[in-house]
């Protein structure tokens, strides 16, 4: 039997094994022979006073052993007649879905456009040292999807939909430290994210799955409202029985898809900005009431949210220690979005700046391309303010702010290169002035946020998708096509990595209680 024991320490405190061991005693009076096990159970920082406290919560087994934190899942090999579930797109949700399946006697095959995630890495420095941006293979789209090259951040808040721990659990089985099971705001790193993907690829090939790489869905044959058959590459024809689509927010071409084959998709709300960098020593600073170069505390993050003419303006995905990086997906446009190393070692500290986007805030809202054309215009309007290169554009924070083009800028992460351009005349004014309206609301919660030591790179614009891909909530099937499964961020149903993967674990879970045949 374990019991829990909670505790408010200072960050030096919480580092102190003996320390902690003695308050753990004191609060449950154990006697000196009494043995003590115990491990963190919860930790999280609380740095709004200038006393910063850690609230602490340890698992404790008194005369006792503490008994392991979880069990490893048991993917066993499929036997020979096996029901086969199609699954497009190797991203998060595709991944845990094919994981589920496993459990649940399903053959899984996935079809990925991209590449094995150790040559997608060398499509990812061709793009970043000489702009060369493959379609089929960069920060989006390859082996472990969009979430592959990221902080591999694994906070949500979408605790109702699903098992959080589950998959946090299978992550830790796949690789990543127990620490995640412990952090408030828990994080894998870009660094140690690849080999946990290869870890689940290995186990879902072991158990009989199969994943194709280089193998993008491009054609789909209806009848009946059933896809009876599915093309990949424009050339092979596979018959299916379901197709589960995990395809990401950046699959243009699949809503092109959707579209064409008159099969229903509708413009959903989703958000854009900026994506601004300050150094990480700067933020600590303001974060840590001054307290710098502090061993016992990790950097710091911020998330700021305010609400400009009726519409919320946020940060989005802060990456302490990080790296912004070109997310774009095809020439002629340009894309901002960060990572960050599990040290989070980097001296500068990025965080995207969106604003709510909504249908209604254009003539054509019924149009179910309307916000996805506003997502591209945009980014093209970037690619060209910037040089038509992967260089974005980019200004100091206080001259963004004061509406004026920067003389000048301190060094930023991205390392394609930046290029001064007034972002006034980039974005319309309803994005451009709730934007501006939040950095002086962000300055009021953060005094010193708004400074030319801060750059503004553009745009932040994947934060989302800007398509829905309507579905039955209770059996997740299309609401017209009965055998088509539209899952996770792509299909508006997920945002981040854990959402997508709870996603792709419900729609197995859905797919199983419904009659699974050949
Ligand atoms: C740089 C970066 C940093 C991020 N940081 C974080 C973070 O720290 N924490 C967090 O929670 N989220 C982060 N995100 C967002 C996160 O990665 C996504 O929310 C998540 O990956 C969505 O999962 P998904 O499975 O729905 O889609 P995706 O991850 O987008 O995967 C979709 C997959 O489908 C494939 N595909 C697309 N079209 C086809 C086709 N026609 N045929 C076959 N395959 C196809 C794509 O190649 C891709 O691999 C980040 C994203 C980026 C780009």
């Amino acid at each position: 039997m374990s019991e829990v024991v909670n505790l408010v320490c200072s960050p030096e405190e919480a580092q102190d094994l003996l320390f902690l061991e003695q308050r753990i005693r004191e609060a449950l009076q154990l006697k000196p022979q009494d043995e003590l096990d115990f491990r963190w159970r919860k930790r999280s920082i609380d740095a709004r006073q200038r006393q910063i406290k850690v609230n602490a919560s340890f698992e404790v087994a008194v005369n006792a052993v503490l008994a392991p934190r979880f069990a490893f899942q048991n993917f066993a090999a499929l036997g020979p007649d096996a029901p086969v579930v199609h699954i497009i797109g190797a991203g998060p949700a595709g991944l845990f879905a094919a994981l589920q399946a496993l459990t649940q006697g399903i053959k899984p095959i996935v079809f990925e456009r991209g590449k094995e995630v150790r040559a997608r890495r060398r499509d990812l420095a061709k793009l970043t040292k000489s702009h060369e941006l493959n379609p089929e293979s960069n920060y989006c789209f390859g082996e472990g999807g969009a979430g592959t090259y990221s902080d591999g951040k694994l906070y949500t808040r979408s605790k109702k939909r699903g098992d959080v721990q589950k998959v946090l659990e299978w992550l830790v089985q796949f690789g990543a430290k127990e620490d995640i099971l412990i952090d408030a705001h828990p994080h894998i790193g870009t660094n140690k994210l690849p080999q946990l993907i290869e870890a689940i690829r290995q186990q879902i090939l072991a158990a009989g799955g199969e994943i194709h790489f280089e193998h993008k869905l491009t054609d789909l044959r209806v009848s009946n409202k059933r896809i009876t058959n599915i093309q990949i590459n424009g050339t092979t024809e596979i018959p299916v029985h379901r197709v589960i689509l995990a395809t990401g927010h950046s699959a243009r071409d699949i809503f092109e898809l959707l579209k064409d084959k008159n099969i229903a998709i509708k413009a959903k709300p989703f958000a854009l900005g900026v994506r601004v960098e300050h150094t990480q020593a700067y933020i600590d600073g303001l974060q840590y009431h001054g307290r710098l170069n502090d061993d016992y505390l990790p950097p710091a993050s911020y998330s700021l949210v305010t609400q400009v003419d009726n519409r919320g303006v946020y940060s989005f995905c802060m990456c302490p220690g990080g790296i912004i990086a070109p997310c774009a997906t095809a020439d002629g446009e340009v894309v901002t979005n960060g990572w960050s190393p599990s040290k989070r070692n980097n001296i500068y500290a990025n965080s995207g700046i969106v604003v709510g986007i909504e249908p209604s805030d254009f003539p054509n809202a019924n149009d179910p391309f309307v916000c996805l054309d506003f997502q591209k215009d945009i980014e093209h309007k970037c690619w060209m303010a910037a040089g038509q290169t992967q260089k974005v554009p980019a200004q100091g924070l206080a001259d963004f702010v004061n509406g004026i083009k920067s003389e000048a800028f301190p060094r930023s992460s991205y390392q394609p290169g930046i290029v001064s351009v007034n972002l006034k005349e980039v974005f319309p004014a309803f994005v451009y002035d709730r934007l501006r309206q939040a950095f002086l609301d962000f300055d009021k919660k953060m005094p010193g946020f708004i400074t030319n030591d801060a750059v503004v790179h553009a745009p932040e614009s994947r934060t989302s998708s800007p398509v829905l891909i309507p579905r039955d909530p209770l059996s997740f099937q299309h609401t017209q096509i009965t055998n088509l499964y539209p899952i996770a961020e792509g299909a508006g149903y997920a945002g981040g990595i854990v959402s997508a993967a709870i996603d792709g674990l419900n729609c197995i879970e859905k797919i199983a209680t419904q009659q699974v045949s050949p």
